[in-house]
């Protein structure tokens, strides 16, 4: 069973290893914001807490996240593994983790953490650019998110602009924010001997991911 955590700061080019690995193992993508996303879209008690938190930008409670989780990675389409991404956020939700994967008799797994210096993710978040129309998102410094032509959507042909809240500033301060928020995760892993850093650098996508697959065949 490959069931993995994916650690990565903004820009670091997680969203594309997640497709990448969840299509070569067959296993699905979890994100706990989608995960809570959806449930926050429910007319329910428990949608409407958890939509109150995620509008407030709090954190939403352990308890609830929990037990959404377990149903998502008990499901049948993650018989084989998964990739969790946005979950543990800390190391109270990492040590409930480890008792709930112990509970199901899971793995222990493996953690990925993704290492990209401030500067790099910061110019690859300046040349982002998605379409206005779709929303698929590309990137001109990554040469597997260039679009074929310039300034117009792969997809549906549309002009493809900058996202208005990639800004320098509101990059900055995501980037310490999530770098600071981790810190103490990434420790944490790297003293349970389930860490693996993979260096973004310059390195394309299809370099990264054969790394990735490293970890994940050894
Ligand atoms: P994300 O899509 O990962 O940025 O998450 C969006 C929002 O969902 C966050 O601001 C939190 O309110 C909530 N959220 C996502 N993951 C977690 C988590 N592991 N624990 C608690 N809240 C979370």
């Amino acid at each position: 069973m490959k069931n993995i955590i994916f650690i990565a700061p903004p820009a670091a080019g997680k969203g594309t290893q997640s497709k990448l690995v969840s299509e070569e193992y067959n296993i699905p993508h979890i994100s706990t914001g989608d995960l809570l996303r959806e449930e926050a879209a429910k007319d329910t008690a428990l949608g409407k807490k958890i939509k109150e938190d995620m509008e407030k930008g709090n954190l939403v409670s352990d308890e609830v996240i929990t037990t959404l989780l377990k149903n998502r990675i008990t499901s049948a389409d993650a018989k084989d593994g998964y990739i969790l991404d946005g979950y543990p956020r800390n190391i109270t939700q990492a040590k409930i983790y480890n008792d709930l994967l112990e509970e199901l008799k899971y793995d222990k797994g493996v953690v990925i953490f993704f290492d990209i210096d401030k500067e790099r993710a910061l110019k690859r978040t300046l040349s982002r650019i998605i379409c206005s129309n779709c929303g698929s998102s590309y990137n001109l410094l990554v040469e597997e998110l260039k679009p074929k032509k310039e300034n117009i959507c792969d997809r549906c042909g549309n002009e493809l602009k900058t996202r208005s809240d990639d800004t320098e500033e509101v990059f900055i301060h995501r980037f310490d924010t999530y770098i600071n928020s981790t810190k103490e995760l990434i420790d944490y892993y790297d003293k349970l001997g389930l860490l693996h850093k993979i260096e973004v650098l310059d390195k394309p996508a299809s370099e990264i991911f054969e790394e990735v697959k490293k970890v994940l065949n050894d």
